[in-house]
């Protein structure tokens, strides 16, 4: 579970982000953010992942309190949330099987278990064969394929996705699409910020819209609601 109080983050030269952002977001919900170039949705998120702190209210991911986070501490919350870009941000000389193990040995998990780990998510996304491939040998589809079994392999329950689709064409977008839901019909809570009107009116789910930092639309099924 994921809440936010009351959540103000002013960056360091002035902006504000966020102003008063409350929500309540569930386990195992599909949740699309929308809102203008901006509006604060990758704050939101970075945010979830602690890679910001609120300048004012409360945060806390599965009951941890993020904002006030002792640092040792926050390896253990971010293990347990995967995130995703639209930009894949894999490393280029590593290839796509120790992009997926580096994720675990980060957490120093056992060589067997990350072997067999990382096989598992590699027929998950569909990408067996591909294990000893470089990131710039595969397509944008498989690249962000390798980024998602990256984000899930260490089982976290919560996923956060930027644009994941903002780089592909329509038809590799629906296969993405596909593998978030297959993700989060397993258990994974999803939140997405995306521009994808097409996905988010036809993929019916909770949509949350950001406008100037606050929430001005929250509905479950909701639609996308930009011309876009
Ligand atoms: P969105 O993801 O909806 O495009 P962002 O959360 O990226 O919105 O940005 C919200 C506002 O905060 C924008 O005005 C943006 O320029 C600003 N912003 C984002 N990151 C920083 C930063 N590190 N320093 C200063 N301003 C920032
Ligand atoms: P797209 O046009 O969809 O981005 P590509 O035409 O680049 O995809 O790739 C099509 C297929 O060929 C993919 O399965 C990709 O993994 C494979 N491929 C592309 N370039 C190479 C390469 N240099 N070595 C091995 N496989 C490659």
């Amino acid at each position: 579970m994921i809440e936010l109080q009351d959540i103000w983050k002013t960056y360091a030269d002035g902006t504000h982000a966020l102003r008063g952002v409350s929500v309540l977001i569930e386990r195992n919900e599909f949740v699309y953010l929308v809102g203008p170039s901006g509006a604060g949705k990758s704050t939101f998120m970075k945010l979830i992942y602690r890679e910001e702190i609120p300048t004012k209210g409360q945060i806390s991911v599965n009951g941890f309190n993020i904002g006030k986070l002792k640092p040792r501490k926050i390896p253990y919350v971010r293990r347990n949330i995967g995130v995703i870009f639209q930009d894949y941000r894999l490393l280029p000389k590593l290839t796509v099987y120790e992009n997926i193990a580096f994720a675990m040995e980060v957490i120093e998990a056992p060589k067997r278990i990350i072997k067999k780990r990382t096989m598992e998510v590699l027929e998950l996304v569909g990408l067996r064969g591909k294990h000893a491939s470089l990131p710039q040998q595969l397509s944008g589809g498989e690249q962000q394929r390798v980024a998602i079994a990256r984000a899930i392999v260490n089982n976290p329950s919560v996923i956060v996705a930027d644009e994941p689709t903002g780089n592909l064409d329509p038809e590799t977008s629906w296969g993405i699409m596909n593998l978030l839901e297959e993700i989060n019909f397993r258990g994974t809570t999803i939140v997405m910020a995306t521009h994808n009107k097409e996905i988010v009116n036809t993929l019916r789910k909770r949509v949350i819209a950001i406008e100037n930092g606050t929430i001005v639309r929250d509905e479950a099924r909701g639609e996308y609601g930009y011309e876009n």
